[in-house]
């Protein structure tokens, strides 16, 4: 597996247990938790198909719009710490941010909002809703909802004018997958902040597992960018952040 050291044009993060403290179809759960849960957990460490469960999980919660409405809030409440400094800092070096998320689309996109991410540079699966806001399916042919899914969607964003480097961060095995891949990422960043996942850091060449996002900076920013971020005062936060995580 190739990996290639910052400066990246384009850095693209996984949502759930990633950006976000939560796995989103778990929350929608409710009275189903513990059974979602396991299938998530199988998913995310290889031992299912994400094809196999994702229909299975959704048909046993079918979330309402104001459900996943909501579920766009817990997005934001349980966000990493550092999450939105280090999306400013990306900015700020007029890097590509993107969210790739396997997730219901509608809450990742308020997550996104609050981080000051772009609709169009988030690609997650879209659900569909009754005049009544009732679950009535999701786009089955999203890459997202599927095994190897992500990494369709990593070539195509890889693919665009002045993309690339691209580096990825991610916790799942889906993400992994996609970093692994020709025509994936230039470097695959195991995230293991929230849930670190033996199959996923056993193979990564890269791994963080600080609580804060701020553990990042040194994964995603080569050195002079690290200086010029150090002479603007909006950025002294974070990277105070990272050195109490190192
Ligand atoms: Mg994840």
């Amino acid at each position: 597996m190739r990996d290639t050291p910052p400066p990246y044009r384009t850095v693209v993060f996984d949502c759930d247990s990633t950006l976000s403290a939560i796995e989103g179809i778990d929350e929608l759960g409710a009275a189903r938790r513990a059974e979602i849960e396991a299938l998530t957990n199988r998913a995310m460490s290889g031992e299912l198909r994400l094809e196999d469960v994702y229909a299975l999980r959704l048909a046993l919660v079918r979330p309402s719009k104001a459900r996943v409405e909501r579920l766009g809030q817990e997005y934001v409440e349980r966000a990493l710490p550092e999450a939105r400094a280090l999306v400013n800092a990306l900015h700020a070096l007029e890097k590509r941010v993107v969210i790739v998320s396997g997730g219901v689309a509608t809450a990742v996109r308020v997550l996104a909002a609050h981080l000051g991410v772009v609709d169009e540079r988030v690609h997650a699966v879209e659900l569909r809703f009754d005049a009544a806001g009732e679950y009535a399916g999701f786009d089955a042919r999203s890459p997202l909802a599927r095994s190897g899914g992500k990494v369709e969607v990593l070539r195509e964003l890889g693919g665009e004018r002045d993309a690339r480097p691209l580096a990825l961060v991610g916790d799942g095995i889906t993400d992994l997958e996609a970093g692994e891949a020709d025509g994936g990422a230039d470097r695959f960043i195991a995230y293991g902040g929230v849930a670190r996942r033996t199959a996923v850091f056993e193979r990564a060449r890269v791994t963080c597992a600080t609580k804060s996002l701020a553990g990042l900076v040194p994964l995603l920013f080569s050195a002079a960018e690290i200086d010029t971020l150090s002479r603007r005062p909006e950025h002294a936060a974070l990277l105070r952040a990272t050195h109490l995580t190192s």
